[in-house]
């Protein structure tokens, strides 16, 4: 038995009863903004737990909520108008994240001609530009913050006329037009729960990952935020909130009975923060005996030892994601990685192997420092050590981060608040510290892609897990994928 189902709150009791919300995955139409093209096309279709963290607190408190999970359906704008509106909101919702701004601001400038429902907004981009979002008129209400430290109490207030003042985290425009931010609450940090993403409400059984071998496939989370400083990275120093393991597994019974889920990736940056959390987690799993549920994590080379390597292959683990992101003890140091050294990474990467799993590596291109010997140790780093599959992304500097802020310091313009005002361009990409360009990067990225993927060793492994004639296909398509932007890069 489920120990208990937090995320299945009555349509009909709660404080939102009667209420009905609409929640919108837009598909991204400026794939240029992805911090790599190939990665936003072939990543595969995961579920937007945003999205489905959003649903699961709105049903808790008695909301009908649709939500529409537009990529995986294959649902373009017009289309998920037209389903909007057969479903009659009050309220539609989007969670924004800055790089796709101008794709979502796309539709929800079109939902809120057609529908005329208010427009809600959350998301860590509210975190970075909560003022210069609302000055646009198709949007009614954003959150600071997780959408149950207050969405429900600030659609009470909006439904009641009340003061939003009073909301932590609301951000409205008062009745003079200006733009009011409420302070947010800090974020819990005791171990707890969160409802879980309400996965019966999206085409769960249609999702995968690039690199998932099961089905149903699904993604999960079992911390929020990262108390790590790597200087690009937007998720920097949050408040950890963690959830406990017996809520963790909870879940994950309840994925494997209700939706028949056999594989789930962990998004968390870093699940194995808490080595006594992952034990408890290892023999809960083992308790329960989900017979064929295997899941991955993701995990920083210097937060795991051989003890966990064993409990976690013993209690179904299949595949660890490492950030590993240079083959450069400089670039590394520049970015305040901190992890030990580029030998002691490669060291846990073999100690992975050897254990049975899977091991993907996170690396980027274009940081401060970068030049092309870096890339080339990186190159070097990905093809001499047992990695099996890799993801590239070329640094694309975020609000929030250290090395955006000294952009702005240095240049004086913050030009994402400017792309979020008046959508002027944000390419191409101001840099830092390094002398390549925006198309040299994307060059080196499709290079390394060819030079890691295009080896018999991989062809081997590729061959060697594909369970479904789909798995292969998915593959050659994102091959042929990185070989046409090779191509087609190699001769502009
Ligand atoms: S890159 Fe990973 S470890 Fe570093 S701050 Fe971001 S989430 Fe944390």
């Amino acid at each position: 038995m489920v120990a208990s189902v937090p995320s299945n709150g009555s349509a009909s009791e709660g404080p939102l009863a009667g209420l009905r919300v609409a929640l919108v995955f837009p598909i991204f139409l400026d794939v240029e903004l992805a911090s790599h093209q190939d990665n936003a096309r072939f990543l595969g279709s995961i579920p937007p737990l945003s999205l489905g963290y959003v649903a699961s607190v709105l049903k808790g408190a008695g909301a009908d909520v649709l939500v529409l999970d537009c990529p995986t359906l294959n649902m373009p704008l017009s289309r998920a108008v037209e389903v909007s509106r057969a479903f009659a909101p009050d309220y539609v919702g989007f969670t924004l994240a800055t790089v796709d701004w101008l794709s979502s601001l796309a539709w929800m400038q079109r939902f809120h001609a057609d529908l005329g429902a208010p427009i809600v907004v959350g998301g860590i981009h509210m975190e970075c530009y909560p003022k210069e979002t609302l000055t646009h008129r198709c949007i009614e209400l954003g959150l600071v913050g997780h959408a149950d430290q207050g969405l429900v109490d600030m659609l009470v207030a909006h439904q009641e006329g009340t003061d939003l003042r009073q909301i932590p985290g609301a951000v409205f425009r008062d009745e003079d037009g200006n733009v009011v931010v409420s302070e947010a609450v800090d974020r819990p940090t005791a171990e707890g729960d969160m409802p879980w993403p309400a996965r019966e409400l999206m085409p769960y059984d249609k999702h995968f990952s690039i690199v998932s071998t099961e089905s149903n496939f699904t993604a999960a989370m079992s911390n929020f935020g990262c108390p790590y400083r790597c200087e690009f990275c937007i998720l920097r120093g949050d408040a950890l909130r963690q959830r406990t393991a017996l809520s963790i597994v909870d879940e994950m019974e309840y994925c494997y009975r209700e939706f028949g889920i056999r594989e789930i990736d962990f998004f968390d940056p870093v699940f194995t923060m808490r080595k006594d959390r992952v034990l408890a987690i290892c023999d809960e799993l083992e308790r329960r005996k989900l017979k064929g549920l295997i899941w991955s994590i993701r995990a920083r080379t210097d937060a795991l030892d051989q003890t966990l390597l064993d409990r976690m292959w013993e209690a179904g683990c299949r595949r660890i994601c490492y950030g590993i992101e240079s083959g450069s003890n400089e670039v590394l140091r520049r970015v305040d990685k901190r992890m030990k050294s580029t030998d002691h990474i490669g060291e846990v990467i073999k100690a992975t192997k050897k254990r049975g799993y899977e091991v993907l590596a996170f690396v980027m291109i274009g940081n401060p420092l970068e030049d092309r010997r870096t890339v080339g140790m990186t190159r070097r780093m990905l093809t001499s050590l047992p990695i099996d599959l890799v993801q590239i992304a070329s640094l694309f500097p975020l609000p929030k981060t250290p090395i955006y802020e000294e952009i702005v310091r240095r240049t004086g313009v913050d030009y994402w608040q400017q792309h979020i005002l008046d959508g002027s361009p944000v390419h191409p990409v101001v840099r830092l510290d390094t002398s390549l360009t925006d198309d040299e990067i994307n060059q080196l990225v499709t290079e390394t892609y060819m030079h890691f993927y295009f080896r018999p060793s991989f062809a081997r492994f590729a061959l060697s897990r594909a369970k479904q004639p789909a798995q292969i296909r998915r593959g050659l398509e994102a091959a042929v994928g990185i070989s046409k932007t090779f191509v087609g890069g190699a001769f502009v």
